[in-house]
């Protein structure tokens, strides 16, 4: 009987307790197969939703990192209980505790075309917003699917690259005399680090290429953050002290650390916060040869802002001024940046300035 298809999505509901649709028993009856819909959905580990209208219900999979826009790479999709047709205009906050607790919001719907649907595999034609392509889902055992994108990547589109590698900044002893082609930002003297966003998820490298994602498990918060925008960071991290202050000191007792129960308990008695200071990679596109002031645009555009990481002030000219902030902050320096300048990966340049504050300046 058709009610039964949602007998497993109303089990697993309480009507009075949930803002999601919950439609009556016998309320099912099917449609033109044709609508599907993605929902992320950031419940205890975050996911997008990935459901076709067949045989008047939403057959659904929950898809870790997101649906696929590189052909090279297949995602784990779990397929999960039908739900309602309605559900596909579903959008809110599921209470915490109850099942599947969390935001969710529509990431983007369209319609569909079959090409094939057989008990072990699934291929459409999906025409949304944000995905237009052939997909293929496959069954790989019990409720463990993958799906692959058949169609090229969308035009233009590139994928993450393996890793960038930090440009790196001369020791100047003065702020440049044509101040005003420079933008300044605060020396932060942490660990330098190159976070890679994708799916929600993080991995990061030190300056040398040492894999750090581990060590810094503040990372998965931003990331998770961000959704399903593919990124490439450049940042420090660092530790604060009391008086909010980069502290070296503590930031020592973080380095080098692995084993995942130090690692924890460290993370919460001696949090880091990721500075985010560029963007080298941003949904398909390399950013590295767009110009300093451009790329801090996109930066800012991102709102990177929360309990563990932010994304600190960089002043356009005016770097005596910053210096002296600096100073009183009681900074190693700043860093100046030609603002048209594009970003040489793994490169020492001349474009980047790092201007250490009297204080220190020969300690
Ligand atoms: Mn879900």
């Amino acid at each position: 009987m058709s009610e039964d298809a949602l007998s497993p999505y109303r089990a697993k509901r309480d009507p009075a307790r949930t803002p999601e649709p919950v439609p009556p028993p016998g309320s099912v009856s099917p449609g033109r197969d044709d609508t599907f819909v993605v929902q992320e959905h950031h419940a205890s580990a975050l996911h997008w939703d990935f459901r076709l209208e067949r045989g008047g219900v939403l057959v659904s999979w929950a898809v870790p990192k997101g649906v696929p826009l590189d052909p090279a790479v297949n995602r784990l999709a779990v397929q999960t209980e039908d739900h309602p047709v309605s559900y596909a205009d579903f959008e809110g906050d599921i209470a915490g505790g109850e099942y599947g607790g969390g935001g969710v919001s529509i990431w983007d719907r369209g319609t569909y075309e079959t090409e094939e649907w057989t008990d072990g595999k699934v291929k459409v034609v999906l025409r949304g917003s944000r995905v237009e392509g052939r997909y293929v889902l496959f069954r790989t055992g019990g409720s463990n699917w993958m799906m692959h994108r058949m169609s090229p990547p969308p035009a233009g589109y590139l994928p993450l690259p393996a890793r960038v590698g930090p440009m790196v900044a001369t020791a100047a002893r003065a702020v440049p005399e044509d101040d005003e082609r420079w933008a300044y930002e605060m020396a932060w003297g942490g660990v330098r680090a190159e976070v890679h966003v994708e799916g929600g998820r993080p991995t990061a490298w030190s300056r040398d290429g040492i894999d750090i994602t581990a060590t810094y498990p503040e990372l998965r918060a931003m990331a998770e953050s961000m959704g399903a925008t593919q990124a490439v960071l450049d940042g420090v991290l660092v530790a604060l002290d009391a008086v909010g202050r980069p502290s070296v000191g503590l930031l020592r007792q973080r380095m080098d650390v692995t084993g995942a129960a130090r690692v924890r308990r460290l993370s919460a008695s001696t949090p880091v916060t990721f500075l985010v200071v560029d963007v080298l990679h941003l949904d398909g596109r390399s950013t590295t040869e767009r110009p300093y002031r451009e790329r801090r645009a996109l930066l800012e555009g991102l709102g990177l802002a929360g309990p563990s990481w932010r994304t600190p002030p960089a002043w356009f000219g005016g770097g005596a001024a910053v210096l002296t902030a600096a100073r009183e902050q009681h900074l190693d320096g700043v860093v100046a940046k030609q603002i048209e300048s594009p970003y040489r990966p793994g490169a020492r340049s001349r474009a980047w300035l790092r201007i250490a504050t009297p204080r220190t300046r020969g300690t």
